[in-house]
């Protein structure tokens, strides 16, 4: 197979061993004579699918299964930015707003803020430097309902480490929706994660959120309607309404793929690797190209973001790339412009070589 030197933010690359089995169960799922798209999800077969993608998905999280549950949702992340503040606002929740995504979640939490009577406080932001750094201080409401956070800055190319602050006692809500799995964290500090699967997990059209059980128990509202209640999708094992069978299958694979490459521990590794090779790169040429990213700490190991000294370069150098390598989706989001690089789990390192490789060539010939 001839791939391509894929750089999509997302929908993004994923393993070629889970393309191919994906391919297999369309045509036969689990030798049935169907398509694991023509079987019903109440079939057993369908419902061991469901069943392992969401204990494999505890076991990389290292959660209970007494404690958290993990649910398959549509309507992408974007449908959590109202679902949360829909089921779990009532006086005042913080939000951390870290770019476009945390913005848009900041949104939704007003506009239902309005409708409760509630409000929302925005506890540190990095909109006064285009969100080129993840903030250090936090201005937190000691009694908020949650606290919200963005680990991964899908545009920006900025991502929180193990620098997470400490909210004590005020239940933490995550949406990683471009850096889930791309590293080892501490999970049991959260009461709620989301991922729309299509950056690292598996395509576009399902949603992953992992909620603390006795948690949304206690604490969500309860006027809230049937399908955006998380309690209706829990209750029902993720399977109130017709899940998104297909992508739920290929998430599925994702997590065996993940496990056998050595669990998050060894994706982690492999990941810094690779981020490592991209930056050494551009930093090694600081009269030509700049990293986005204020401090080096603040880096994504997922989105690299970049710019070259004189931008005139910038469309010269994403188009060669395409031409002469078949690097795709090196341009930076329209509202930044600039070069990323998206060096999702999956992202072969000779796909990361090739582009270091590019990035000398480029300078060389244009410095
Ligand atoms: C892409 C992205 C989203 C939006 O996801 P949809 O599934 O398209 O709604 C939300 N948050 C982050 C961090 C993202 O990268």
């Amino acid at each position: 197979m001839n791939r391509a030197h894929n750089f999509s933010a997302g929908p993004a690359v994923l393993p070629v061993p889970v393309l191919k089995e994906t391919a297999d169960a369309i045509l036969n799922f689990n030798n049935s004579g169907m398509s694991i798209m023509e079987v019903s999800h109440r079939a057993k077969d369908f419902d061991n699918v469901m069943k392992e993608a969401q204990a494999d998905c505890l076991k990389l999280m290292n959660l209970s299964p007494e404690e958290y549950y993990v649910m398959f949702l549509g309507g992408g992340a974007s449908l959590q930015f109202l679902m949360i503040p829909y089921n779990f606002l009532h006086k005042k929740a913080d939000y951390i707003n870290t770019g476009v995504w945390s913005k848009k979640a900041i949104k939704e939490g007003k506009d239902m803020a309005k409708i409760f009577n509630a409000e929302i406080n925005v506890a540190a932001s990095s909109d006064d430097k285009n969100f080129n750094y993840i903030p250090t201080e936090f201005n937190f409401t000691p009694d908020a309902d949650y606290v919200h956070i963005t680990t991964n800055n899908t545009i920006y190319g900025t991502e929180w480490k193990d620098n997470i602050p400490d909210t004590k006692n005020v239940p933490l809500i995550a949406d990683m929706s471009s850096d889930m799995f791309a590293m080892k964290r501490d999970f049991a500090k959260y009461s709620l994660i989301y991922a729309g699967a299509q950056k690292n997990i598996g395509p576009a059209g399902v949603t992953m959120v992992v909620i603390k059980k006795q948690w949304a128990e206690e604490q969500a509202r309860k006027d809230v309607p049937t399908m955006l209640y998380y309690k209706t999708h829990y209750d029902s094992e993720s399977m109130f309404n017709t899940p998104p069978c297909l992508p739920v299958f290929v998430v599925s694979r994702t997590f065996k793929w993940i496990m056998k490459q050595g669990g998050l521990e060894a994706i982690q590794e492999n990941n810094e690797m690779k981020a490592k090779l991209l930056y050494d790169a551009i930093d090694a040429y600081p009269d030509f190209y700049k990293s986005a990213v204020a401090n080096p700490r603040d880096r994504s190991l997922m989105n690299v973001t970049f710019n070259c000294v004189n931008p005139e370069f910038e469309p010269k150098f994403i188009a060669e790339a395409k031409e002469k390598y078949n690097m795709t989706n090196l341009k930076g989001h329209r509202s930044v412009g600039g070069i990323r690089a998206s060096i999702y789990n999956s992202c072969p390192v000779d796909t990361i070589k090739a582009l270091v490789k590019f990035i000398e060539e480029f300078y060389k010939a244009n410095k």
